[in-house]
């Protein structure tokens, strides 16, 4: 079981989570359970970091913003212990959870399930685990897993245990068509395929981090997502996240989600030549910057051409910045940016065997004035870059679209 920070921000809701414990442990079940901090409480922490130094050593702030599920991990035993139910706190170096050493993205790499499988057989304990944290071993420091890294330490403990299944407690009962709390027609699905949840999340729905969906996927860890905040006495289930066959009906489009962590970079006039692609996309490359979307401007005879493409908005400066560094060997006449920007996407395996599903979104979006600045499409999905004023309107008409809207 996993509960997300708004499920645990005060005293009454730790409570409130130490029910549904209850419900679970009455049903028989040995329970291990990861906790994210208290809402709010991790962008406090790493705003201090940032205070202190702009570029702040990524060990000390890993020490720093793991604190907060140090401090619900050990109120939960708390209060399971007040009610009687034998518990005890883990820390990731204590289990241990071991990762890598990318510092604020750390991946796991091990997990020691010996300890927490003996508190079950020789106490009956259950395991309160701070999630988001582990050990990189080597160095003897603390790593943490990106944001919203407590969903990974949830799948990754539950496939480390052979689990039965992991539940994702979290404010909304279950993964929708879109985020809720921006569409409020959106309707909550009860399965959603592995490969549409990894998109989705990949393409911005906060709901579960990536790299849950991934371990998910590989372990097949019988993965639901959940509401604390539906009554701990009756037993609701959520939204299963399932392989393919296990669908039944599937539709075309099965959910619409955006990013607004998006910036867009254009540079005009580049020589039309074999190797410019190479001369840009390098340097970014190897200062570890992802480019996503891209589109080359077809050049007529002029032998120049502009290509416009987006970095991740945490990016953008740093890409710039490289980009103005190898203007010679580039040669192009200007850079321009732009941070106003937003990516809608749309996710449906039923899109392999359906044409025209962008055609229609390129239509609608027209048809509100919404100018589309750049386009990618895959297998499962499509997305398109439009100035971020249209969000909203762009998500609705796209929802309602594809019949998404619920009755
Ligand atoms: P937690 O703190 O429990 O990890 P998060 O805030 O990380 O919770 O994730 C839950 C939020 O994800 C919801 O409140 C909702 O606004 C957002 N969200 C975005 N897209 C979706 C979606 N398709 N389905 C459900 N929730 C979504
Ligand atoms: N507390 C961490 C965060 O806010 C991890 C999590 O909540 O999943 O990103
Ligand atoms: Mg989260």
């Amino acid at each position: 079981m996993k509960f997300g920070g708004t499920s645990i921000a005060s005293i009454e809701r730790i409570r409130n989570v130490a029910r549904h414990i209850a419900r679970e442990r009455q049903l028989g079940h040995d329970i291990a359970v990861v906790v994210s901090a208290m809402a709010g409480k991790t962008n406090e922490l790493a705003g201090w970091c940032e205070e202190a130094a702009k570029l702040c050593d990524r060990r000390e702030y890993d020490a720093v913003v793991a604190s907060g599920e140090q401090v619900t991990a050990g109120l939960l035993a708390i209060v399971l212990q007040e009610q009687g139910i034998a518990a005890r706190s883990w820390q990731g170096w204590q289990i241990p959870i071991l990762t890598s050493n990318e510092h604020g993205s750390a991946r796991i790499k091990h997990i020691g399930a010996a300890a927490i499988l003996d508190g079950f057989a020789a106490r009956g304990e259950v395991a309160v685990i701070a999630g988001f944290q582990g050990l990189h071993k080597e160095s003897g420091r603390i790593a943490t897993l990106g944001r919203g890294g407590s969903d990974t330490s949830a799948v990754a403990v539950a496939a480390a245990l052979g689990a039965v299944r992991c539940d994702i407690y979290t404010d909304v009962d279950g993964v929708y068509t879109t985020d809720p709390q921006i569409v409020p027609k959106a309707k909550r699905l009860d399965r959603v395929a592995f490969e549409e949840m990894l998109e989705m999340a990949s393409l911005g729905a906060k709901v579960l981090q990536v790299r849950s969906v991934e371990l998910a996927m590989v372990h097949k860890v019988k993965t639901f997502v959940r509401s604390s905040f539906d009554d701990p006495g009756g037993f609701k289930q959520g939204t299963l996240i399932c392989g393919e066959e296990d669908i039944v009906e599937s539709q075309v489009v099965t959910g619409i989600a955006f990013s607004r962590d998006e910036a867009q970079i254009t540079l005009r006039r580049v020589a039309d030549r074999p190797g410019i692609a190479a001369a840009i996309f390098m340097p970014l490359a190897e200062a570890n910057i992802n480019v996503d979307m891209i589109v080359q401007v077809a050049s007529e005879d002029s032998g120049v051409t502009d290509i416009t493409f987006t970095v991740s908005a945490a990016d953008f400066a740093r890409a710039q910045t490289i980009l103005f560094k190898a203007q010679p060997e580039i040669g192009f006449s200007s850079q321009h940016g732009a941070s106003d920007v937003v990516k809608i996407s749309a996710i449906g395996v039923g899109m392999r065997s359906h044409a025209g599903v962008a055609a229609l979104a390129f239509k609608a979006l027209a048809e509100k004035g919404i100018n589309i600045r750049a386009i990618t499409t895959s297998e499962i999905k499509f997305s398109v870059l439009i100035e971020a004023a249209y969000t909203e309107l762009a998500v609705r008409t796209l929802h309602t679209l594809y019949g998404l809207d619920k009755a």
